[in-house]
């Protein structure tokens, strides 16, 4: 650092005195000077010629030139002070010029020692590439003396340049992979034109960032990512295999203990079987469940956007629930707001997935009472709200929030009486997510639990008018009569928003009211018991010109019994909407058989076996046991059943029936397989018929997979159907069923 000179140093004393002596001396010469120079003028004027000689005159012309030399010395001495004054400041001016150029000195060589200090590589070149300009770092970096770089077009090897991005000012921004004496760097370069005023030419310069770590750091952690993919991909592909190797056993397991159901065993066999059945379905939901979670975890929920009924949807899952909670004698009903009664568009599968554990959660954490889903507008426009309620044992404020992460129970020891894997609410909160709503839990232990969610659907316009319209009950009056239970309130909710008068009361109090008030129509929830029931639809009498009984599906064979007490017509619980409407508006006998079939629900009971077509299937499966499941469930239902191993069998087998004029009415055929696979053969098949112009044969797979996009390439192949083993003798029915020319039992 440069050491600046002191400047503005304070004058001495003597110098000050010094001049003061020279004024007062100067001045004492000059009138000395003048008034000797008069005295001689006058002497010799006199001698001279003493005739001419006036006094006066001379002493006024003395005085004038006295006066005219003093005048001028006077304005001599003020411009000499004047300039003495402009000396001054200009002296202090140069001290001040001298100052800022030490300053300036001192800022240069503190920016460079900065510059240098940061380490940043700076170069700067002229129009013709040449280095006007190189700081240590980039000196250091070539290996070459400053000298020796300046005015040579010298650049650094490099061995490897990144994309080059220009900015708005014309900024140009790369990276560089720089081979240097100590090593391969990576440099991310700033290029600027700058204006070199001193030159007054344009030059470039360029700042490099010595960028080595973040490179190396960036790099670790995209190798990291895609080892961490390449973990998650085999441990989805893992769990893919195990999950459909521990299937295929497992459907013979439980196909198996189906059919041994169906034989004669004592009550004690009927038990043990019972159990293992009930086992072996637990096993399978925990498959699918981890299954599941592995799959949305790696970010696989792909969610569809078809139109579907929401009504129906809700409906679906409750009945499809019900005979779990009519069994532990709890009672289960919905109700979906008239609002939401039109088509939305979402994915009605996931929505269910989620109803149905929440709603099989509320059973299975309820022992008394009842559960209750209900549907409603949401928080917003396009929103749908659902609430499932139970009556059960609730949740501690504590695991109130702990409860959807995976693998948590609310009380992990006490709570494994009633199984489950805690990963149902982790997979539902992640489906809600990702339908852009949210889940949440209300709840009081002993008490029971309300969780609601609230997920985009919005209507599904053009989609039709909507499929159940609310019907306008006005003026007409209802009693129901029932226990306190889950759906006597959502029963009068209902039929008020239909604008009937409804009341409700138990056994005791409807009495009274029954006899007291007119009546257009009687409910009777069974619930309240035969003997009081049969009362009640005596008391009604014809008074009361509709009488319904609202009975568990169990309890159909008491229909009769019911019919002759002098009920009217009667309501499957859990009780549809369209059901309702149709008891409380239409006219005819509702015990007629023709009407029994509106209350069905899948779990009601089997179809009437009627003139049913044998069918001629081909069965395309691999496994042994999958094979004497199939063929039992078939024969069983009356079809004929040829069996065959391998894809490439299959196809041969279609063919010679094709040729023999005898075709197959249906394929069912296992997607994997040794050789050609499911897939392969049906794409082959349609390919055959196609070429032959023949009549597709309907092709329906059987796949240990029940994933959509399993489901999609199978109707990609042409299959018509897709049947998720272990194979279920109801939802087999149900696929044969249009091909019978018969009802399905699960209609
Ligand atoms: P699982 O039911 O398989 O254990 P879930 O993720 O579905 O797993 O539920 C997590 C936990 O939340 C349950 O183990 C239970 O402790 C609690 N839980 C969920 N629903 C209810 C409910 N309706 N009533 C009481 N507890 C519940």
């Amino acid at each position: 650092m440069q050491v600046r000179p002191i400047s503005n140093t304070p004058r001495p004393r003597f110098q000050v005195v010094r001049r003061a002596l020279l004024f007062i001396l100067r001045w004492t010469f000059i009138a000395i000077g003048a008034a000797t120079a008069a005295s001689v003028l006058f002497v010799h004027l006199y001698r001279v010629n003493e005739s001419i000689y006036d006094p006066s005159l001379f002493a006024i012309g003395v005085g004038g030139l006295f006066s005219m030399a003093c005048g001028i010395m006077l304005m001599m001495l003020t411009r000499n002070r004047g300039l003495n004054h402009d000396l001054r400041r200009a002296r202090a001016r140069c001290e001040q010029l001298a100052d800022f150029t030490w300053e300036l000195k001192e800022a240069e060589a503190r920016a460079t020692s900065l510059l240098d200090a940061q380490g940043d590589v700076i170069v700067r070149r002229d129009g013709e590439d040449r280095i006007t300009y190189a700081n240590d770092a980039y000196c250091a970096l070539a290996n070459r003396t400053r000298e020796a770089l300046m005015g040579t077009r010298q650049v650094l090897p490099v061995a490897r340049q990144g994309r080059v991005d220009v900015q708005p000012d014309g900024t140009r921004i790369h990276d560089q992979e720089i081979e240097t004496p100590a090593g391969v760097r990576w440099l991310s370069w700033r290029d600027v034109v700058v204006w070199d005023v001193a030159k007054d030419q344009a030059e470039v310069q360029s700042v490099g960032r010595d960028v080595t770590g973040r490179i190396e750091a960036e790099r670790a952690l995209a190798d990291a990512r895609d080892a961490a993919e390449a973990a998650s991909d085999a441990k989805s592909r893992f769990l893919a295999v195990v999950s459909h190797e521990i299937r295929t056993p497992l459907n013979g397991i439980l196909g198996m203990t189906d059919l041994l159901l169906d034989t004669p065993l004592t009550p004690e066999q009927t038990t043990y079987v019972t159990a293992a059945k009930s086992s072996g379905e637990t096993l399978l939901s925990l498959i699918e469940d981890v299954l599941d979670f592995s799959k949305i975890e790696a970010g696989r929920l792909e969610l569809e956007t078809e139109p579907f009924s929401l009504v129906t949807l809700v409906e679906e899952a409750v009945e499809l629930l019900a005979p779990r909670a009519q069994a532990k004698g709890l009672d289960i009903a919905c109700d979906v707001d008239e609002r939401l009664s039109g088509f939305v568009l979402g994915d009605a599968a996931r929505l269910r997935q989620v109803l149905l554990n929440l709603a099989g959660n509320a059973i299975k954490f309820t022992e008394r009472g009842g559960v209750s889903v209900v549907a409603m507008p949401g928080a917003g426009p396009d929103r749908v709200a659902i609430e499932v309620h139970d009556t059960g044992i609730g949740i501690a404020p504590e695991h109130q929030a702990r409860i959807f992460d995976e693998f948590e129970q609310a009380d992990g020891g006490e709570r494994r009486q009633f199984g489950g894997t805690g990963l149902g609410l982790a997979i539902s909160k992640r489906i809600v997510e990702r339908m852009g709503g949210a889940i949440a839990v209300d709840s009081t232990p002993g008490r029971g639990s309300t969780f609601r969610i609230d997920v985009a659907l919005p209507a599904a316009t053009g989609h039709g008018a909507p499929e159940f319209a609310a019907p306008d009950l006005r003026g007409m009056s209802a009693l129901v009569v029932a226990p306190d239970n889950a759906g006597t309130p959502l029963l009068v909710r209902r039929l008020r928003r239909w604008s009937a008068n409804a009341e409700s009361a138990d056994a005791g109090v409807a009495a009274a009211l029954l006899a007291d008030r007119a009546w257009d129509a009687l409910l009777v929830d069974f619930a309240v018991g035969e003997e009081t029931a049969t009362v009640f639809a005596g008391m009604a009498g014809d008074s009361v010109p509709r009488r319904i009984v609202l009975i568990a599906p169990q309890d159909r064979s008491r229909l009769g019994a019911l019919k002759e007490a002098g009920f009217t017509g009667y309501l499957i619980k859990p009780v549809r909407a369209a059901s309702l409407k149709t008891r409380l508006t239409d006219a005819d006998d509702v015990f007629d058989t023709s009407h029994a079939a509106l209350d069905e629900s899948p779990h009601a009971q089997p179809a009437a076996a009627g003139a049913r077509k044998s069918l001629a299937i081909l069965v395309a499966e691999d496994n042994e046991i999958n094979v004497l499941l199939t063929r039992a469930l078939l024969t069983r239902l009356g079809h004929l059943p040829t069996v065959v191993g391998g894809g490439e069998a299959a196809l041969g087998a279609w063919r010679d029936a094709r040729n023999a004029g005898a075709p197959f009415d249906l394929v069912l055929m296992d997607l994997h397989m040794p050789g050609l696979d499911g897939l392969e053969a049906a794409r082959h098949i349609r390919a055959e018929e196609a070429e032959a112009s023949a009549a597709p044969t309907p092709i329906v797979a059987l796949t240990a997979n029940a994933f959509p996009e399993d489901r999609e390439a199978c109707l990609a192949a042409g299959m018509d159907d897709f049947l998720v083993k272990p194979l279920d003798r109801d939802r087999l029915a149900a696929v044969l069923a249009p091909l019978e020319g018969a009802p399905s039992i699960a209609a």
